[in-house]
């Protein structure tokens, strides 16, 4: 589920919607949690679909650690790519915000964080400071020990911010906030060639 004070914009007609804040959303929020809605999908779920429904779903989806598929039911799996993210994904099934984000500004992650295919890459046209250019599968590789030293520098401010999507944590989760978890860094994904390129092929 995606932090309540949220809403989807079109952000031009190249990159098209996007998800915006509609208030100040301080450093260390919880900006997105799963939620029981939301589907987690194998390689063989993504298979049986028929292929055009599979190429619009590796569109809007992002990978777990374990290579899973998933889908988030709300504005969140419109949410852009951006090569200066301001959220980033946790190991805990949550996304947060590691710097301020103000009323109107856009919401973005690194979508290499979330577990790029080894096939996949795209060009990126925000030309932001620090902007790649093209963004490749091996970026999360080089790439990890930032975001995981920007998610461990933000954790702590977690439990000192409000947090709209706190019902929506674990118990486990909880206590491992609490107790200062150590943040691994995310593993390279699984790869998955073949599903991409069926779902690519598709005029
Ligand atoms: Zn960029």
């Amino acid at each position: 589920m995606i932090h309540p004070r949220t809403e989807l914009r079109e952000v031009d007609p190249v990159i098209g919607s996007g998800v915006f804040a509609t208030a100040l959303i301080p450093r260390g929020t919880i900006v997105w949690a799963t939620d029981p809605l939301d589907r987690y999908l194998t390689v063989a779920d993504v298979k049986a679909l028929p292929p055009r429904v599979a190429l619009d779903l590796v569109r809007h989806t992002w990978m777990t650690r374990e290579g899973r598929f998933v889908l988030a039911w709300d504005n969140s799996r419109f949410v852009n790519h951006s090569c200066s993210p301001n959220c980033l994904a946790t190991e805990f099934g949550f996304e947060i915000a590691v710097r301020e984000i103000l009323p109107g500004e856009e919401m973005t992650n690194d979508y290499a964080n979330l577990g790029l295919q080894r096939d996949e890459h795209f060009h990126c046209a925000r030309g932001e400071h620090g902007c790649r250019g093209e963004v490749h599968y091996p970026d999360g590789a080089r790439l990890r020990h930032a975001w995981a030293a920007q998610i461990a520098g933000t954790l702590p401010v977690v439990s000192q911010v409000q947090q709209p999507l706190d019902f929506l944590l674990s118990s486990d989760v909880r206590e491992k906030l609490r107790m200062g978890v150590k943040v691994r860094e995310r593993k390279r994904v699984p790869r998955f060639e073949p599903l991409r390129q069926a779902a690519l092929a598709i005029d």
